[in-house]
């Protein structure tokens, strides 16, 4: 998923649940660049709400850690230090979560339908880095 992109804007902060809906906002300030309807808009922030909150409640569950969010013209990258996935092929099924009851397993499964590509990288001990692409389709201007 590399390609030199037109404009990024990088975001670190601390993983403290209040940064979610900051870190949600700055991805749909960032997007809003692209004329985006409100619907992939939509996408953008419910996406970038979930891989933020992973990175919150399993990254870090037990310390407070650095997450950093690159917004890039068409790609939006979410990294942390935390513990990282043994597995993440099973990470990334429905249903599957280790968050027992409060959580249901379904936030990749969102990543996934929301955004047009979904890559994770993870190693146990080292972090995870979750990788999402959204076409925003061009609109034609209305004909006065
Ligand atoms: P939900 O998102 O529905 O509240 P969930 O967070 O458990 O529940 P997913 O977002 O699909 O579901 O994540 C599945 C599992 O992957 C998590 O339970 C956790 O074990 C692991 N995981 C996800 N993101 C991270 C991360 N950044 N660091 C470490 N483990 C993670
Ligand atoms: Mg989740």
């Amino acid at each position: 998923m590399k390609r030199r992109p037109e404009n990024y804007v990088t975001l670190e902060f601390l993983s403290r649940s209040s940064n979610e809906g900051f870190a949600r906002l700055a991805a749909a300030a960032f997007a809003a660049q692209l004329d985006p309807t409100l619907d992939e808009l939509g996408d953008i922030k419910t996406a970038v709400s979930e891989a933020v909150t992973n990175a919150i409640v399993h990254a870090y569950p037990n310390q407070l850690g650095k997450i950093v969010m690159e917004n890039q013209t068409l790609e939006l990258v979410i990294r942390d230090w935390g513990c990282g996935m043994e597995d993440v092929e099973q990470a990334r099924q429905p249903l599957f979560t280790t968050g027992g009851e409060e959580r249901s397993g379904m936030g990749f499964t969102i990543m996934e339908s929301f955004m047009n590509q979904l890559a994770v990288k993870s190693a146990p001990g080292k972090g995870t880095t979750v990788t999402m692409r959204k076409r925003i389709a061009s609109r034609v201007p209305a004909k006065r």
